[in-house]
């Protein structure tokens, strides 16, 4: 598969998916993506953003967030 950005070859290899929510970061390791060994540029199969999703929703309801800056500075 060629990145969409340089045409580069893409290598089949495992990320760290990471959400950069509003009050909290949630963090998926061993995602499934491709990634173009020139740019970087990252891809993940439809299946596997949808899955990604349902992981990032999953965590905000089952995980309490600590919200507290203050307290740890
Ligand atoms: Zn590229």
């Amino acid at each position: 598969m060629k990145c969409a950005l340089c045409s580069h070859e893409r290598m089949e290899k495992q990320t760290n998916y990471i959400a950069d929510l509003e009050t909290c970061i949630v963090i998926v390791r061993g995602v499934p993506s491709f990634v173009c060994e020139k740019c970087q540029e990252t891809y993940c199969a439809t299946s596997v953003a949808k899955r990604l999703e349902e992981i990032v929703e999953a965590a905000m309801t089952e995980i309490a967030v600590v919200h507290d800056t203050e307290r740890i500075a």
